[in-house]
């Protein structure tokens, strides 16, 4: 295939979705001279807030997705769950990376597990669920505990209910809303890591140091690198995500998150073709940021380096109910001068919702989640 010709600096990156994870790739994509449209829900966004040019209407306005297609040189997204219409009129006029079967089947839980199973990369037992029947099916042949999850559109633990008893099956099926569903065994695991590949379209690949990942309440709470692993379990996760990368022929940025079995092995939980929160702490923390990194994949640049600046790094992220009873105290968490604040643009700081991180890079993993952790405490009274 004859390559195709890079998306210089000067033209135009269109972006799909308008959250933070689209504002910190305008971020770096303005610092790389790009110019960045952005295709937004809604006004005053995140991401339209440093944008050149924010689109407002609805993903299923296929005549305002054609008319931001048509402006820009090559068109990302920071949000999965567009509707896959949006991503192929976007591409009638542009080239989407990654692209639109890559998007089909990581925004559907079950889709995205079966490419996996099929292509024997390593996943939990799981069944799809479309009545009570089949729940009881699944329990008898992969067992309890499980988790039951929506198969499509969850985020942060969203649309999950954990099953313990066969008392508790009718229950998490009524919670799914008649959605159909995703029943998976249970996995013990030792710890939560994540991995985030870049590709191009020369096959070029690079992954950045494996991130150990802690949640609170579902929800991404913590995250340093590198991860506590032995060398050869960061190897063989480096080499599951590139394996993943090829298998969907990635253009762009994919995101593996994997579960560390007790026994020392790796399950894969979920990907995300993008960016990824767990990767915050490469702004601060990498040579190269996960944003640069996606720019340039997706323009057709070489990648960057993605060694650590510092022996460790890490990063917490800031909640909503940070704001409550009132707006943080950001000189107290400043006073570490090593902590960089990153917030988002965002006006109304809801419980649970993400509005910003810390980051820090020292010098090691352990001083860098204790320091980014104090930082945080001293935001509020009562920390
Ligand atoms: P997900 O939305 O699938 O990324 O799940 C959110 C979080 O729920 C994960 O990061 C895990 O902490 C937990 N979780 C999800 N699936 C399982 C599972 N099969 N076994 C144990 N914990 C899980």
């Amino acid at each position: 295939m004859a390559a195709a010709k890079p998306v210089l600096p000067g033209s135009i990156i269109g972006v799909l979705g308008s959250g933070q994870l689209g504002r910190m790739l305008a971020l770096a994509a303005r610092q790389l001279g790009y110019r960045v449209h952005v295709f937004s829900p809604e006004l005053d966004s995140p991401a339209g807030q440093v944008s050149d040019l924010e689109i407002v209407a609805p993903y299923q306005d296929q005549d305002r997705v054609r008319e931001f297609a048509r402006r820009v040189q090559v068109v990302t997204f920071e949000f999965e769950n567009v509707p896959a219409i949006t991503s192929c009129t976007a591409a009638e006029m542009a080239p989407v990376r990654p692209d639109g079967q890559v998007l089909h089947i990581t925004q559907e839980r079950l889709r995205e597990k079966t490419f996996l199973r099929d292509r024997g990369f390593p996943t939990t037992p799981f069944r799809r669920i479309g009545s009570l029947t089949d729940l009881e099916t699944a329990v008898r042949e992969i067992g309890l505990p499980g988790v039951l999850k929506t198969a499509s559109f969850g985020y942060d633990g969203k649309g999950q209910q954990r099953v313990a008893t066969a008392a508790d099956l009718a229950a998490a099926l009524t919670a799914l809303n008649g959605s159909e569903g995703i029943y998976e065994a249970f996995v013990d695991f030792e710890k939560e890591i994540s991995v985030i590949g870049a590709r191009t379209l020369t096959g070029e690949f690079v992954a950045f140091p494996i991130f150990e990942n802690r949640h609170e309440n579902h929800i991404l709470d913590v995250t340093f690198a590198p991860a506590a692993i032995p060398n050869a379990l960061a190897a063989e996760a480096v080499e599951l995500a590139r394996g993943i990368l090829e298998s969907l022929e990635v253009v762009g940025l994919l995101t593996v998150e994997l579960f560390v079995t007790r026994s020392g092995g790796l399950l894969v939980n979920e990907l995300a073709p993008r960016t990824h929160n767990s990767g915050h702490l490469t702004l601060d923390g990498c040579v190269t940021s996960q944003f640069e990194q996606q720019v340039r994949a997706i323009c057709g640049l070489p990648l960057g380096s993605t060694a650590l600046r510092r022996p460790g790094a890490a990063m917490a992220n800031l909640l909503g109910h940070l704001w409550i009873p009132s707006t943080p105290a950001w000189p107290a968490a400043l006073t570490d001068p090593d902590i960089k604040l990153h917030l988002y643009g965002k006006s109304d700081p809801r419980v649970g919702r993400k509005m910003g991180h810390l980051n820090i890079a020292t010098d090691s993993p352990a001083e860098a989640v204790r320091r980014v952790v104090a930082a945080r405490h001293r935001l509020t009274p009562i920390g």
